[in-house]
């Protein structure tokens, strides 16, 4: 397993650290975030470090995603929420402000107005569409 002595969720994982934690198997941790976007925002990390989802390997990255799913059931069934986005940030520009891989579970409220965007509301340019599709897919 790869530890970051300076990184806090490494801190986390290590228990130097405290956390709400909500769950822990050999290979994630989940905990709740410190300063919550919504009622009962949490995190889901790998407990080997890897900054982003370059950097990480399949085992630990699917790791995460079965831990978030057990974790985004509890949460529905424990909160009923209206509505969860999962998300998470690469670099800077996306907002990644802790540089650990972690996955969000947001619970979302009708009408709460967050990660406004608007997305899925405007048609796009097909031809530009169907151009990034290939440039992607020529990478696959
Ligand atoms: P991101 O901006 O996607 O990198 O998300 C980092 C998240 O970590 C933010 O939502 C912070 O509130 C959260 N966070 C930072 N420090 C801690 C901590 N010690 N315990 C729990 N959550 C934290
Ligand atoms: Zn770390």
């Amino acid at each position: 397993m790869i530890v970051d002595p300076d990184c806090i969720f490494c801190k986390i994982v290590a228990g130097t650290l405290p956390a709400f934690k909500l769950h822990e198997d050999e290979h994630t941790l989940a905990f709740m975030d410190i300063n919550p976007i919504s009622p009962g925002h949490c995190l889901i990390i790998p407990k080997t470090h890897f900054a982003n989802v370059f950097d990480g390997t399949d085992a630990p990255l699917a790791a995460v995603m079965a831990t978030t799913r057990r974790v985004a059931v509890a949460v529905r069934d424990a909160l009923q929420p209206d509505g969860m986005n999962l998300f998470q940030a690469n670099g800077p520009a996306a907002g990644q402000t802790v540089y650990h891989f972690h996955m969000h579970i947001l619970p979302r409220t009708a009408g709460d107005g967050l990660l406004r965007g608007g997305h899925g509301m405007q048609a796009g340019d097909k031809a530009v569409i169907a151009g990034h599709a290939d440039r992607i897919k020529a990478r696959l």
